[in-house]
């Protein structure tokens, strides 16, 4: 498959051509680019891009010097989804919220920083809400406020 890369900043005129091809007997996935070789090809044969599987193991082959004959290796087993680590956010506990309720809510229910983003009233006939983010710790929760008193202009 042939290809032709731009430069996404429009002031720059620069392009790669090139293209991405499979190895024949299927040993990897070569990506050659017109003007850019590896240390062992002739000029206009050469791949500085290489992926293959190596030892039961998907690795990329970078020759970013073609006066280097070892290119570098980039083990890509790390990049494979199932080692993602899902970071479980704390469920807020009602401690947290009696807390941050009897401080009046300015300092942040989960980390204490004072740095809280206020969002719009949204407001109903029991009701007035606003959503509040943390500056430091970016959790997000919504402030209820329900009625509690009246003033009135009698003397
Ligand atoms: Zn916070």
């Amino acid at each position: 498959m042939d290809f032709i890369l731009r430069d996404v900043a429009e002031t720059h005129s620069g392009v790669a051509v090139g293209s991405v091809a499979v190895e024949k007997d299927m040993l990897g996935l070569l990506i050659k680019i017109r003007g850019y070789g590896d240390h062992d090809s002739q000029d206009g044969e050469g791949s500085p891009i290489f992926l293959e599987v190596h030892e039961g193991k998907l690795r990329l082959l970078v020759w970013d010097d073609i006066n280097q004959e070892e290119p570098r290796i980039i083990p890509l087993h790390r990049a494979l989804e199932s080692n993602r680590i899902v970071v479980a956010i704390p469920k807020t506990t009602a401690g947290q919220v009696d807390k941050y309720v009897a401080g009046n809510g300015v300092s942040c229910l989960h980390c204490g920083s004072g740095d809280l983003n206020c969002g719009d009233w949204d407001t109903s006939d029991t009701m007035v809400c606003r959503q509040v983010t943390c500056g430091d710790c970016n959790r997000t929760w919504t402030d209820e406020f329900k009625l509690i008193g009246v003033t009135t202009d009698e003397t």
